[in-house]
């Protein structure tokens, strides 16, 4: 225990506000799962550093086996990069689980989370099970993780299943983010698992998705002993994040406000990438926010079509809690969970702890403002910095937003004919001026600044029509050509392919898909 600390739980967690702790208890049966006796094809080198931390931090899980394993889509380029060496033949039973691979020691990850505002101190990998690590061509250790493989010890109500559709949701729209250059989790396989579950529109396939990651601890991971007054425990787990990802933070004088700084840096970075695109992640809650600053958890995320600020897909999201427009708000918000789960390790006096938390949590905004503005000069093909280039951007936003502009198409066609994009013309027109006169101040040629502007502003998004169409075909015809066909254009979102043209035009009123749903 710590001196020092109280653990009253607060009633109201805003973002520049850290509350310090309140007490839960272990309350995880680590059942003790025996592993596989099977045969272990050995498929590459997995080391397993989540497995040498104390038996508080996972549970031992085994997937359970599937009647008719079936590959759907195996990522060849991802899986050289990690030394991956899956035999064909035994690909499909591999990432359906039914077969372990040598040296690989599965297990679920304990964590908690605030969902939707409201704390619930344990929800750890309920439908997922981490086989081990691997450290890539690059050095870079990764989580290689199967989803949808079973029961865990976290399962609490739910079968440890996931079905298809999201399957095949989470693999294009993870490869289209790294495509478009947003740090992600990454998809290494998709299988069908031959076996019917039960979601609330009826009987729909299983599957299981494969999913390779930085790591997979969470701000939720750290909630998780903070809201036990482990600090022991917190304590490692830091560690074990900083010399994993931030391993800078260790010559720092506080390598744990060194970490704060860094991860809200990378928090940062990655919303101004999110914004950039037009995405909506969707459920921002604080098991969904990886430590290591990724895309992770593809639920009901989607991309947005005409630029409303206010846009929300998701089903469950009544309150617009997670608006394309709050994103940048919500990650704060969540940063400041973090920042309050290692007070104890920020000083030993509380006051000082808190006191270099808030300062971390209060500069967020700004940290996000200085990657925005970055953000938005490239993408008005901006090369200097002048005061009014902030307002440039807001006054565009405004105007397409008024006249129901497609975003993507407007950024891609700034040199163009964007103006078609709006109901009332004339307001691009009279904007446009604005923005010559601002690039008549720089040197940089029409070409030098196209090329700039076609860097970071996408011809090609997931537009959620076409996902949920491929994704249709799939589940209810087994036909997977449309998700082929739609995977293979977003691997290359910034270049103009002629040959499908149509993937870059937003919805009918008629195809137009509003709702997306968590699919657990
Ligand atoms: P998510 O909505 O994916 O962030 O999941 C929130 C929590 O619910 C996590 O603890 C998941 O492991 C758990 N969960 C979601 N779907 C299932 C499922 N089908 N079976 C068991 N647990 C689940
Ligand atoms: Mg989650």
């Amino acid at each position: 225990m710590h001196r020092g600390y109280n653990f009253r739980p607060r009633r109201r967690n805003r973002a520049g506000t850290l509350s310090t702790w309140h007490s839960e208890p272990y309350i995880c049966v680590m059942a003790d799962y025996p592993l596989s006796e099977d045969l272990s094809p050995n498929i590459g080198s997995f080391s397993n550093s989540y497995a040498r931390l104390p038996a508080a931090f996972y549970a031992h899980a085994v997937p359970a086996k599937v009647t008719e394993p079936r590959l759907i889509k195996f990522n060849e380029a991802l899986a050289a990069e990690l030394g991956l060496t899956p035999p064909p033949q035994q690909r499909a039973a591999i990432f359906a689980g039914n077969l372990i691979p040598a040296g690989a020691e599965p297990l679920a990850m304990a964590y908690a989370g605030h969902q939707f505002g409201g704390f619930v101190p344990q929800l750890g990998d309920g439908r997922a099970i981490l086989l081990g690590e691997m450290i890539d061509t690059h050095g870079q250790r990764r989580d290689i993780q199967l989803k949808g493989a079973g029961r865990t010890p976290f399962s609490r109500r739910g079968d440890g299943r996931a079905a298809l559709g999201p399957v095949l949701r989470e693999y294009l729209i993870s490869e289209a983010m790294n495509a478009l250059g947003i740090p992600t989790t990454r998809a290494l396989a998709a299988v069908t698992t031959g076996e019917q579950i039960l979601r609330e529109e009826g009987l729909v396939p299983g599957a299981v998705f494969t999913r390779v990651a930085a790591s997979h601890v969470r701000v939720g991971t750290f909630q998780y002993f903070a809201a036990r007054g482990d600090v022991s425990s917190l304590r490692q787990l830091a560690d074990y994040v900083i010399n994993r990802h931030y391993p800078q933070a260790k010559n720092a004088k506080r390598p744990y406000f060194a970490l704060l700084q860094m991860v809200a840096h990378a928090q940062a970075e990655l919303i101004a990438h999110w914004l950039r695109v037009g995405f909506i992640h969707g459920v921002m809650n604080t098991d969904n926010m990886a430590i290591a600053g990724q895309t992770i958890d593809f639920g009901p995320c989607a991309f947005m079509d005409a630029y409303d600020p206010a846009t929300v897909f998701s089903s469950i999201d009544y309150y617009g809690r997670y608006a394309y427009a709050n994103q940048p708000r919500l990650a704060n918000w969540n940063l400041a969970r973090f920042a309050e789960t290692i007070l104890p390790l920020l000083d030993d006096n509380q006051e000082a702890a808190v006191a270099l938390g808030t300062e971390v949590i209060e500069g967020f905004q700004a940290r996000y403002a200085a990657f925005w503005l970055e953000t938005a000069r490239a993408k008005l093909g901006l090369f200097t910095a002048e005061d009014g280039d902030e307002a440039l951007m807001n006054d565009l936003l405004d105007i397409m937003h008024k006249n129901q502009a497609d975003f993507t198409l407007t950024f891609r066609h700034l040199n163009d004919d964007a103006r078609s994009q709006f109901i009332d013309p004339t307001a691009f027109d009279h904007w446009a001026q604005g923005w010559r006169t601002r690039l008549n101040h720089e040197t940089h040629t029409p070409e030098e600044r196209s090329a700039k502007m076609q860097a970071v502003n996408p011809a090609f998004i997931p537009r959620n029509h076409r996902v949920e169409q491929a994704l249709q075909a799939a589940v209810q015809h087994a036909d997977f050509t449309l998700f082929d066909e739609l995977l293979t254009v977003l691997a290359n979102p910034y270049q103009d392919q002629p040959n499908f043209a149509h993937y870059t035009t937003p919805p009918e009123q008629s195809e137009r898909v509003l709702h997306t749903f968590c699919g657990t």
